[in-house]
């Protein structure tokens, strides 16, 4: 169901302001603009407070002020730093933000594309906030309360520079389970003009797709591949395409618009393969597309055991490691998919590579994909490696999520 909210509902920003101290290596860490403070690196605070509240955070031995951001009690992270240096947190002050970075994206638009991330979080210094446009909608996902009292001043604004004329809103699931919180939002809600409908269709580098915009992973779609998918679609002119972990195809329909003969998807979920179906058909009236319903490990050794083999398999793994002791299996993971991706294709194939999980460093990620491919004895080369895409850009160490490797299979 589509439910709608108004936004007046909302508390209004508070005026309290919390002035902090904190230890040395924060400060160094804040002067290399870094945009978290954890509570445990907090020497003194004025006050307690609420999300929202806005923290002003002065040095230790000059009394200089260092940074200012929103005060978080419901998190580890407790200053969300917005400014590193004094800043009025006001409409005049978000105008900025959003503009600077719908300037960054601007050359994405002049593509045939409208579908993009307007705001990354930190990385477009609003802390905790993604915003992204899916032609006329615009999808606010919001990881923290500190939000919710400055809604109502934002909304306007990412409206304005993403011409949108429907806004929807989605919560984390942190935020979900603490309702007492969320003044009656809810996950889906709209809080700008109308939905018609929940699937919402949209432009990739001139290929259409649908996404659903309440219920669908992250705000929907995976965004962030889009540099990978344009090239994949270049690389499959009259090539047999396996795409693993397909989700709603973006790689199979971009294979499919540069040419593919035939592409196979494969994913666990049988709902993601309805969506990729339902995306091809957007497209294509008789493309040669198959789905396989099947856990990825195991549906690559049977197609082995078949003696199916690919030109241009791409591996794209949801986050293997959500937490540092989860690294070493991830990396397992990743040297055995890239083992039976490399079995699976011909002389003179390509795999694609891929990695989301911000807790595996690129360098480890690569090591382990080669030594997948290495473990089955063929020769191959990397030919390229690609990070974010420009509507994901990455301003500190945590961001960066996303690399890809381009191998191809010499013999
Ligand atoms: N490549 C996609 C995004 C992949 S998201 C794109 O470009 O949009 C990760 C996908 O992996 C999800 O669709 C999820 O259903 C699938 N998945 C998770 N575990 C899996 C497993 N063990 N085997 C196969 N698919 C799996």
């Amino acid at each position: 169901m589509i439910m709608n909210y108004n936004i007046n509902q909302l508390p209004e920003p508070s005026t309290k302001r919390i002035a902090f101290k904190v230890k040395s290596a924060v400060e160094r860490a804040i002067r290399k603009k870094h945009p978290w403070v954890f509570e445990g690196g907090i020497v003194k605070q004025s006050s307690e407070g609420e999300a929202g509240d806005v923290a002003i955070v002065y040095d230790g031995k000059k009394n200089k002020l260092i940074a200012v951001g929103f005060y978080d009690p419901h998190s580890p992270v407790r200053i969300k730093i917005l400014s590193h240096g004094a800043a009025m947190i006001d409409e005049v002050w978000f105008e900025e933000r959003v503009a600077a970075a719908a300037q960054q994206r601007q050359s994405l638009l002049e593509t045939d594309t409208n579908s993009y991330r307007l705001i990354y979080g930190e990385n477009d210094s609003l802390s905790s906030l993604i915003a992204d446009v899916y032609d006329q909608v615009l999808v606010i996902k919001l990881y923290s309360f500190v939000w919710l009292p400055y809604l109502k001043m934002i909304l306007p604004i990412l409206l304005k520079y993403s011409n949108c004329s429907t806004a929807v809103l989605r919560l984390s699931r942190v935020m979900q389970n603490q309702p007492e919180y969320l003044h009656g939002l809810q996950d889906g809600m709209i809080l700008h003009g109308k939905l018609e409908q929940p699937d919402i269709h949209f432009k990739e580098h001139g290929l259409l797709f649908s996404a659903n915009v309440i219920k669908g992973h992250k705000t929907g779609f995976f965004l962030d591949h889009r540099h990978n998918r344009k090239k994949v679609g270049a690389l499959s002119m009259g090539k047999k395409v396996l795409d693993i972990f397909s989700y709603a195809g973006g790689f199979t329909v971009h294979a499919l618009g540069g040419g593919a003969s035939e592409v196979v998807s494969l994913d666990i979920s049988a709902k993601a393969q309805e969506m990729a179906k339902k995306n091809v058909a957007l497209n294509f009236k008789d493309a040669n597309h198959s789905v396989l319903v099947a856990d990825a490990f195991e549906g690559m050794q049977s197609l082995l055991r078949r003696g199916t083999r690919f030109d241009v398999i791409i591996v794209d793994p949801p986050s293997f490691a959500k937490r540092d002791s989860e690294k070493e299996g991830a990396l397992n993971s990743y040297t055995r998919l890239a083992r039976l991706a490399a079995l699976l294709a011909v002389k003179g194939g390509v795999l694609l590579l891929a990695s989301c999980s911000s807790r595996i460093s690129a360098d480890d990620f690569f090591a382990a994909a080669e030594s997948g491919i290495k473990a089955t004895g063929r020769s191959f080369q990397l030919e390229e490696k690609t990070f974010h895409d420009i509507d994901h850009p990455v301003t500190f160490p945590e961001g960066a999520y996303l690399k890809a490797g381009y191998y191809r299979l010499n013999d």
